[in-house]
């Protein structure tokens, strides 16, 4: 297995990421990824861009540049055990590919219940497409009632490669993630997370995870260029390429 998409990259629109937008672009376009997610901190994170950002990226960044499919997005911050995000719905709708996480720096950890409760509430919001790391140890949940959730509400569930180093005690917990998602059908996209563009497609140690537990690659959305394709269109409402030479 190999990822065709990279659905999880920052760039300097963030302080704390390093590369422009488009050295993630011509990165992608270099090592052969045929799609790439521009999915940047949203508002609420300290050194996040302004909403505009959000509102702008869809209008100015076209959806194929230098022969790699862009997909326009955010990395919505949930900022209460209800769900509420911290972008508008406005900014939302507009997006092609929007992940929901928890950052502690905007929400702290809270009971097993509070957790399970935000998910739940996230899993009936349709503008939220991914479910960012959720595999962080420092917010557990209900697992089995979480994932029948995002099962039915079509959410798909990322398994985050940075968290494996950077989240502590996640790496276990992410493969009683993907272990709940075979369980339940969910479907699920590995990612980089990068910060910086050598980091992007790099998902190696989720991969290997998943080969650990056989995991159902029908379920895998980004290993196989058709299948991410399909599931690009469907959240993006748009046809991304028009003729087999756009491949
Ligand atoms: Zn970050
Ligand atoms: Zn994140």
């Amino acid at each position: 297995m190999e990822i065709v998409a990279e659905t999880h990259c920052h760039t300097c629109a963030c302080d704390h990421a390093f590369s422009t937008l488009y050295e993630n672009v011509r990165y992608a376009a270099k090592i052969g990824m045929p799609f790439l997610c521009i999915t940047e901190h949203a508002p609420a994170m300290a050194d996040g861009p302004h909403e505009w950002f959000f509102r702008n990226l869809p209008k100015v960044v076209p959806e194929r540049l230098d022969g790699v499919v862009v997909l326009r997005g955010a990395e919505a911050n949930i900022m209460d055990y209800d769900g509420k995000l911290d972008l508008s719905t406005r900014a939302l709708e507009r997006l092609d590919w929007v992940i929901a996480s928890y950052h502690t720096v905007c929400i702290q950890p809270s009971t097993e219940e509070d957790h399970t409760r935000g998910w739940l509430a996230i899993a009936e919001n349709p503008l939220v497409d991914v479910i960012g790391h959720c595999g962080d140890a420092r917010y557990p949940f209900d697992m089995e009632t979480v994932m029948r959730a995002f099962a039915q509400n079509g959410k798909i569930v990322e398994i985050n490669a940075h968290s494996f180093s950077a989240r502590p005690g996640s790496r276990e917990r992410c493969r009683e993630v993907a272990l709940a998602c075979k369980r339940q059908g969910v479907r699920i996209v590995c990612s980089s997370d990068a910060h910086f563009f050598t980091e992007i497609g790099q998902v190696g140690p989720a991969l290997e995870m998943l080969r650990e537990i056989d995991f159902p690659e029908e379920l895998v959305l980004n290993t196989d260029y058709d299948r991410f394709l399909a599931v690009a269109r469907e959240k993006s409402g748009r046809r991304l390429i028009e003729t087999e030479s756009e491949r």
